[in-house]
């Protein structure tokens, strides 16, 4: 069987290819899905002891290596190495979350119990694996968008194709080895490697699910392809993210957390802060804190313990940012900071702040996923409000107040999958994870998010 084109993997603050790889053919990606299918049923009657013994094996070794792969990930990916780090010491925590749950998530249940006598019809629920399932990844938070997937599919008895970003690919080779000497079967957790041509060939496979993390494009591009086969579909997609500051906030506490919340990963987060609304009555304090917090944001090599901001993963983004700031210029706003590429090698763009915007410009309305921010001046609660929701995606929105009466007035008519109250751009493996409207559909995380890897199985047994 021909192998498939070599991927180079390039540092993007650089531009030197650290790596090739041997990508798959499409005619590999459909031998590997039947080996999918043929492995699936015995790792399924595995007790659910051993699977989880498999996964807590892998857990250990991420522990272990945990220096070695955030190192990677800051080569591949360009994300400054201590928050490379942060990422995979919570995604442990996901992982430990995911064993404590699993077994309580998908125990089968009795739901009517009569006593047994002729007749009688005791009812039940199992939770069935799905069967094979496609994992379709981004690059932003590969250990997150990957593991959220594969650690539930694999523990609820699934097998895994698991497509890496093209962007990720090492870290993902690097799961897929672990994944492999704790116990994982070759055939349970098969890595599919290249770029979009090859996840449409994964899609095009007799899989049961499909659980993609991407953009709202590529994500209407699966629904389209995927749909019509009536498996189970689950979309992450992108987000506008906004967040009101409320007149009543403490200013440089907020400032600061939602500097954080819109340059942390290099803004390229789903779901970093998007959007700021400030109150007028405190919006010129609320700019001055924020702007000075970020001009004290340090730029430079991923790999220094002391950079905050590291390069833009993929160099197209560059000319999105650059066509943002220069369309709400032209539009009347103010640029406070930041605004332009940085001569490489390597793709930096400056952290940038924006003032005097509104929603006739793109920066207020698409996807930035770089170190930008646009924040606008609002009369009141109700207008911050109409303006957060004026967008078709749904991820995330949040309040700041010191006043939990008023955010609990707000929080609930906001259009978003998850709301935060005095913090932003934050993921609990404990809660779900979903979005609304252009941001997807289905979920991961919580116990929802393990039991959506299965099938419940109603059981009608009437006593003889
Ligand atoms: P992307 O859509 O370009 O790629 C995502 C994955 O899809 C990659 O593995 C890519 O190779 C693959 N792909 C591309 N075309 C395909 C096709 N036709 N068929 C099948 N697969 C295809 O997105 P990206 O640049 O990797 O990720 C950034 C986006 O992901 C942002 O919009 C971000 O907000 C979003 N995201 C969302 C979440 C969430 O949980 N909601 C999490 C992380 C990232």
């Amino acid at each position: 069987m021909n192998a498939g084109p070599m991927l180079d993997i390039v540092n993007p603050a650089t531009e030197q290819r650290i790596a090739s790889v041997t990508a798959d053919a499409a005619e590999q990606v459909a031998s590997k899905a039947a080996a999918a299918r043929a492995a699936q049923p015995a790792w399924a009657v595995r007790p659910l002891a051993e699977r989880a013994g498999c996964l807590r094996r892998f857990r250990a070794a991420v522990e272990a290596e945990l220096p070695t792969l955030a190192a990677t990930l800051t080569s591949e990916m360009g994300k400054p190495i201590r928050q490379a780090r942060n990422e995979l010491t919570a995604f442990l925590g996901r992982i430990d979350f995911f064993l404590d749950q699993v077994e309580h998530a998908i125990a089968p249940e009795v739901v009517l119990a009569p006593p047994g006598r002729p007749g009688d019809t005791t009812e039940g629920i199992t939770h069935d694996p799905l069967g094979v399932v496609a994992n379709i990844s981004a690059w932003n938070y590969p250990y997150f968008v990957g593991g959220n997937v594969f650690v539930p599919a694999l523990l609820t008895g699934n097998a895994v194709l698991y497509k890496p970003s093209e962007h990720a690919t090492l870290s993902g080779l690097h799961m897929t080895r672990l994944l492999h000497a704790a116990g994982v079967p070759q055939d349970v957790f098969i890595p599919v490697i290249g770029a979009g041509g090859i996840g449409a060939a994964l899609l095009a496979q007799a899989v049961d699910g499909v659980f993609f993390t991407g953009s709202n494009a590529t994500g209407a591009r699966i629904a389209q392809a995927v749909g019509p086969r009536m498996i189970r579909m689950q979309l992450e997609l992108g987000g506008k993210d906004p967040t009101y500051v409320c007149d009543d906030a403490l200013v440089r506490a907020a400032a600061e957390s939602l500097a954080d919340g819109a340059m942390y990963n290099a803004g390229q987060s789903c779901c970093s802060v998007e959007r700021i609304y400030v109150h007028e009555r405190i919006h010129d304090a609320f700019v001055e804190a924020f702007v000075e917090t970020v001009r004290g944001f340090r730029l430079g090599d991923p790999m220094d313990e002391d950079t905050y901001l590291g390069p833009i993963a993929r160099a197209p983004q560059l000319a999105v940012l650059e066509a943002q700031v220069a369309d709400a210029v032209g539009k009347g706003a103010r640029l406070l900071t930041g605004g332009r590429r940085l001569p490489g090698p390597g793709w930096w763009f400056e952290p940038t702040v924006l003032v005097g915007v509104d929603h006739r410009m793109d920066v207020m309305r698409e996807e930035s996923f770089g170190p930008v921010i646009g924040i606008q001046q609002v009369r009141d609660d109700d207008e911050a409000l109409a303006l957060m929701n004026d967008t078709r995606y749904g991820l995330t929105a949040g309040v700041y107040t010191q006043d939990e009466a008023r955010a609990a007035r707000l929080l609930p008519r906001l259009n978003a999958g998850s709301v935060y109250w005095n913090c932003c751009d934050r993921v609990s493996p404990r809660l779900p994870w979903s979005g609304v409207g252009a941001s997807g559909i289905g979920l991961t995380l919580s116990t929802y998010g393990i039991q959506a890897f299965t099938r419940p199985r109603a059981w009608h047994l009437r006593h003889p």
